[in-house]
């Protein structure tokens, strides 16, 4: 599905030598490295505080422990994503509630998230699945009128911008009260292991979240509150600083093969392609079709025949997964997001695909679907 050998292949030099400097550095733990990437991804994003911590697990849960949340509050959600938004919800021992997406855009729908909303409503954790901006002004509107805090979980996004109706700009995860991402090595922004970040532009939020990924602890071995231990490695943050600076270019390269797989299946009655939200830029974590009566493990067999990689997510919605399991849910209450799990299937989608590759790709999907 992604190709890190050919793109780290064009900047290895920069990165073997970033690399040994941290170690011939020993500075391994919080670095000059991992000062000098935070200070670079704020100025990026346009945020005042960037917090890195050990993965994008982890920035979801603390910056729901830095709302101080109570058992039994709940935070919403779609059944539409990676199970990380819903897990740390449910390890803190607040309530996930799950709302339905929108069939286009596969981002949570304002309309349920309103519908939602009880006097126990805390917080609200839109998605920014697959690369574009869930409808943040809608959301952020509605999380105003009920004072509920927003948490943009941006794994899949970093990069996208947002335009609201005034004509302002602002990228993923700086919208809401905290955002969180990951650098996972497939995401947009990925290290070569594991980490992640919260951002804030609250002062005394960034400062809480800053005490908790360092056991709670703000003065040494004195601890004022329960924490955790997540940090990002120097050597990752070493090598995100310099994949940083090839971010937006990444961005162009993943709009380009969506421009070429968009057209290859413009129009075909079985495929449906991704649909580009007009107040949102799109990066492309994932390339999704919603396939239509197609069998689409078929698809993905005949793909694998061919040496195509092609991936389905997520096949199975959250509200009907085992681990969570709720007599307030059953199958039907979602239909969007049934539906979807369903039917989507996602292509290859890197920096690194050419031309060759996507006739290869898109001929080999077309020969199935127009069998
Ligand atoms: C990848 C991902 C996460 C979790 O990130 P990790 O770094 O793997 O912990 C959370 N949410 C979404 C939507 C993701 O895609």
């Amino acid at each position: 599905m992604v190709d890190l050998k050919g793109q780290y292949d064009k900047i290895s030099n920069e990165i073997d030598n970033a690399v040994l400097n941290v170690i011939r550095s020993t500075q391994y733990i919080n670095g000059p490295e991992v000062k000098s990437f935070q200070q670079e991804l704020e100025s990026y994003l346009g945020i005042k505080h960037v917090i890195p911590c050990a993965n994008g697990t982890d920035a979801l849960q603390v910056a729901m422990m830095a709302l101080d949340l109570k058992p039994g509050d709940e935070v919403i959600t779609t059944s539409f994503t990676f199970v990380a938004t819903v897990e740390v919800i449910a390890l803190l021992g607040l309530t996930p509630v799950l709302v339905d997406v929108d069939p286009l855009t596969f981002n949570i729908d304002p309309r349920a998230f309103r519908k939602a909303i009880t006097p126990k409503t805390k917080a609200v954790v839109p998605v920014h699945l697959f690369g574009q901006c869930a409808d943040m002004e809608a959301i952020l509107e509605i999380s105003q009128e009920h004072n509920i805090a927003v948490i943009e979980d941006t794994a899949q996004a970093i990069g996208a911008t947002y335009k609201f109706s005034d004509g302002t700009t602002k990228k993923a995860g700086t919208m809401g009260l905290i955002g969180c991402t990951s650098f996972f090595p497939s995401k947009n922004l990925g290290c070569y292991g594991d980490g992640g970040a919260v951002f804030t532009d609250d002062d005394q939020l960034a400062q809480r979240m800053r005490v908790i990924v360092n056991h709670g602890m703000e003065v040494r071995y004195y601890h004022d509150s329960i924490g955790v231990n997540s940090r990002l490695d120097s050597i990752q943050a070493a090598i995100l600083r310099i994949k940083l600076r090839h971010l937006d270019q990444y961005a162009e390269a993943r709009n380009a093969a969506a421009d070429y797989y968009d057209y290859a299946f413009a129009n075909n009655p079985k495929l449906l392609t991704p649909k580009r939200a007009g107040n949102s830029t799109h990066v492309f974590h994932q390339y999704t079709l919603i396939t239509q009566n197609i069998d689409r493990f078929g698809l993905q067999e005949h793909l694998q025949s061919k040496d195509i990689p092609a991936m389905v997510y997520y096949p199975v919605p959250m509200h009907m997964q085992k681990a969570y399991t709720d007599p307030r849910y059953k199958e039907g209450d979602f239909p969007v997001t049934e539906a979807l799990s369903k039917s989507v299937i996602s292509l290859p989608m890197h920096t690194e695909l050419d031309d060759e590759q996507l006739k290869y790709i898109t001929e080999s999907v077309l020969e199935f679907v127009n069998r």
